[in-house]
């Protein structure tokens, strides 16, 4: 945990308003998600034999089998990922887990001319993200937050700051949940994510491009696995941090079912 003065000392070019405190931590890393998708699907098809079928939609998995749109897939093992589909493939399980949906707005900002010596956050995140929101402490920040910043509370705004190649800011963001989330991008979040931005790091760059996102999302646990049926295997990861955890969930659940019979985990 840092003090103004040695946050400004280690990041001098970040302009950050005046904070309390701040809490740096030198194992984040951030990859940009544009570009590492189709780098990794190239490498697993060239280095590791991987073949992609072209898209389809499967319309339904049994022991062995995968029937598809285009067609009929034999397979021994069967890794079923839907994603926030609740409803396509074993809603049955997507039910019994509680899987929802979580829809998110997020922009990307103008480079602003300084460079940004690592992603930042600011405190709606501590209050949100359950690592730090689990502790009693946290109690008496979240109540602080909702008597100055209630607005963001209640429409799952925080803070995430990165900073692209190109020197473009990628920030979000919100969190609405629910079965069918309207699909509109409301200006009035955006406002709020902003506005945050701009308490934390001074007036925002321009808007260049904004979005909204969808992922699956349950109260019930972060993310499971399930054996439906005979090498049939369902898995959702169901807390919005799937890009960071998802490689070692995939060998866990792959290694697992494949060298002894797992019935659930996690
Ligand atoms: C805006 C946004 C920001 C996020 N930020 C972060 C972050 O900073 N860090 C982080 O760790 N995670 C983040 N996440 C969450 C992360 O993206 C998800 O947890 C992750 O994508 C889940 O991966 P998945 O493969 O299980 O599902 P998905 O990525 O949803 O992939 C499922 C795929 O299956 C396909 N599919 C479903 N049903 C069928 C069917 N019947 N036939 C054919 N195809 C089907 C879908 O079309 C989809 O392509 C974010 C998500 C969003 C939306």
């Amino acid at each position: 945990m840092l003090t103004d003065a040695q946050l400004r000392a280690i990041d001098p070019e970040t302009p950050f308003a005046r904070c309390e405190a701040a809490l740096v931590s030198p194992h984040e890393l951030r990859v940009e998600a544009r570009d590492a998708v189709p780098q990794i699907a190239a490498w697993l098809e060239q280095a590791m034999g991987v073949t992609f079928a072209p898209p389809a939609t499967v319309i339904g998995c049994e022991s062995g089998r995968v029937i598809t749109s285009a067609g009929l897939v034999r397979a021994e093992a069967i890794f079923v990922c839907p994603g926030d589909d609740l409803t396509a493939l074993f809603p049955d399980v997507m039910a019994e887990h509680q899987v929802t949906r979580c829809k998110l707005q997020m922009l990307r900002l103008a480079a602003p001319g300084y460079r940004m010596a690592r992603p930042v956050m600011s405190d709606l995140g501590v209050a949100r993200y359950e690592g730090y929101a689990a502790l009693p402490e946290a109690a008496a920040l979240v109540a602080q937050l909702r008597l100055e910043q209630a607005d963001m509370i209640d429409a799952g705004v925080h803070l995430i700051a990165v900073q692209s190649a190109d020197g473009s800011l990628v920030i979000g963001d919100s969190h609405d949940y629910g079965d069918a989330p309207d699909p509109f991008h409301h200006d009035r979040i955006d406002a709020l994510i902003l506005d945050e931005f701009a308490a934390v790091l001074g007036a925002a760059p321009p808007v260049i491009e904004r979005w909204v996102g969808v992922y699956a999302a349950s109260p019930r646990q972060n993310w499971f696995s399930r054996e439906v049926t005979t090498d049939v295997h369902v898995t959702a990861v169901t807390c919005g941090a799937g890009m960071s955890t998802a490689f070692a969930i995939g060998e866990r659940v792959v290694g697992a079912a494949l060298n002894s019979a797992i019935k659930e985990i996690a």
